[in-house]
């Protein structure tokens, strides 16, 4: 296997395939949970940076709401694809795309995870990894 690398590795580690973990942060003050890290204070209760810890957080939540893009005049990717807010379990929304490239098929609600799908390579041919959520198979 070539050596993985994240596209964003402040965000989530290359190593896990299935369902990795994201890189949040929590504030040692109030309990506030965040995604993703930032380094100003907490935007809950107002402590001071160094009061922020840095937290994992379970790669999986519901969806909230999503939307398919069908024109995008950009070359870094290619229409269609669909775009999701997930409120993960762990409190924070992230916004993602997702592994269905359209709408079919989902539903607000819908259990999500996250994946690592491959991206590419970069120049020394380490593939290069990007998160995206899927759609949890088996529905309750
Ligand atoms: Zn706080």
């Amino acid at each position: 296997m070539p050596n993985r690398k994240a596209v964003q590795p402040e965000l989530y580690s290359p190593e896990t395939a299935d369902n990795p973990a994201l890189n949040g942060g929590k504030c040692r003050v109030c309990g506030y949970v965040f995604f993703p890290p930032q380094r100003y204070g907490c935007e809950s209760c107002g402590a001071p940076p160094e009061k922020l810890a840095a937290a994992e957080l379970r790669g999986c939540g519901r969806l909230h709401s999503y939307a398919t893009v069908h024109l995008h005049q950009g070359k870094d990717i290619e229409a269609p694809f669909t775009v999701g807010l997930i409120v993960l379990d762990d409190g924070p929304a992230i916004r993602s795309l997702l592994t269905n490239r359209t709408d079919e098929g989902l539903a607000i609600g819908d259990r999500m995870n996250s994946v690592l799908v491959v991206a590419g390579a970069d120049q020394d041919n380490n593939e290069m990894v990007e998160m995206r959520f899927a759609r949890t198979e088996a529905r309750k």
